[in-house]
């Protein structure tokens, strides 16, 4: 919106002949610019911004409540994305294309494999990578976290993380294994979508359950089988509309389908939204949480979602996502926004 004022300025000045441009320029010049400042000012005063009203952060329970352990991982220029065959993943000027994944039968062990394809500027190859392998290739650390079997969850999907090396540890940038979830990236990103979730748990959550244990299996199941550097989602809600913390949401979260987390402020209601409803206390927590993040990092309500918006998938469950498709998750955030705007003049 501020180039407008700029662009019908140059057209304007382009529009003019010739022998008065100099003199126009000359003299009109911080007339123009001073005009252009007011209009600017003006835009940018009159355009209506409440995403940007402070919304209070609901009381989390902190990460280290819960925790057995810390969450690991390095911070690095990197990304990660389970990919199909047929796919790739681009990061930078590197492009890692999945050609096909299979298990190989003749060893001792059967060991999944995936079929690569490295591109980066006139370079190319393609190279069978192991599960569990990495290798550098043209200033980039590529890790095969796993190559997920038939009949595994993500089955015949590739779990790839590219780093740069140069922003990697040493004992990292130098593996040929792409390790467990201790060498696994933490991926700065910048907030810009709210996705809901449930657990999908085999049963409900019942109000008198151990949260905090369930959390900690959470964390010990995502590290031991999907190699994660911490629980998959930001922030965690039970029955009773309490928020636990989740992994750093400074950092891209997890997923077991192909969309990409990164950008994504992930929320998860805990247990199962396809066999329970959500109490008042949940849906009015999932609210206060979406409403802080709506304001803290200016997502856009339409950008309000739940992960089966871009996966093969039914999460939230039909019992959270009702709420997503009939309004009332946007309608309850517009209060709290309305809310603390008129508190805050
Ligand atoms: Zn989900």
């Amino acid at each position: 919106m501020h180039v407008l004022p700029k662009r019908n300025g140059i057209q304007h000045a382009r529009r003019e002949s010739d022998s008065t441009q100099v003199v126009q320029n000359v003299i009109l010049a911080p007339v123009r610019i001073t005009r252009l400042f007011i209009a600017a000012t003006v835009l940018v005063a009159c355009t209506p911004r409440p995403a940007t009203a402070p919304v209070p952060k609901p009381t989390i329970i902190p990460h280290s409540a819960w925790e057995a352990t810390p969450p690991v991982g390095f911070a690095a220029d990197a990304t990660r994305r389970n990919k199909a065959p047929g796919d790739s993943l681009s990061f930078h000027d590197l492009r890692v294309g999945v050609l096909s994944t299979r298990t190989d039968s003749t060893g001792a062990k059967p060991v999944d494999i995936a079929k690569l394809k490295l591109t980066l500027g006139d370079k190319s190859e393609e190279r069978d990578a192991r599960e569990g392998s990495a290798f550098n290739w043209n200033g980039y650390h590529v890790a095969i976290v796993a190559v997920y079997g038939p009949g595994e969850l993500g089955g015949g999907l590739a779990a790839i993380e590219i780093g740069t090396i140069a922003s990697l540890p040493p004992q990292i940038a130098n593996s040929d294994s792409a390790g467990g979830a201790a060498m696994r990236l933490r991926i700065r990103h910048n907030i810009t979508h709210i996705t809901l979730h449930h657990e999908g748990d085999a049963q409900p959550l019942r109000p008198d359950d151990d949260v905090p244990k369930k959390l900690r299996a959470l964390y010990s199941w995502g590290a031991s089988d999907r190699n994660w550097w911490d629980v998959p989602y930001h922030f965690l809600l039970d029955t009773k509309g309490n928020i636990y913390e989740g992994r750093d949401y400074h950092y891209m979260g997890e997923t077991n389908t192909t969309y990409d987390p990164s950008g994504h402020f992930l929320i998860t209601a805990i247990g199962n939204y396809n066999k329970q409803e959500a109490t008042p206390e949940t849906l009015n927590a999932i609210a206060d949480l979406m409403a802080w993040a709506v304001s803290e990092f200016d997502v856009p309500l339409d950008n309000i979602k739940g992960h089966y918006n871009y996966a093969d998938t039914d999460c939230p469950g039909k019992y959270l996502r009702k709420y997503l498709e009939d309004g009332t998750f946007r309608r309850m955030v517009e209060e709290r926004l309305a809310r603390k705007k008129k508190v805050g003049g």
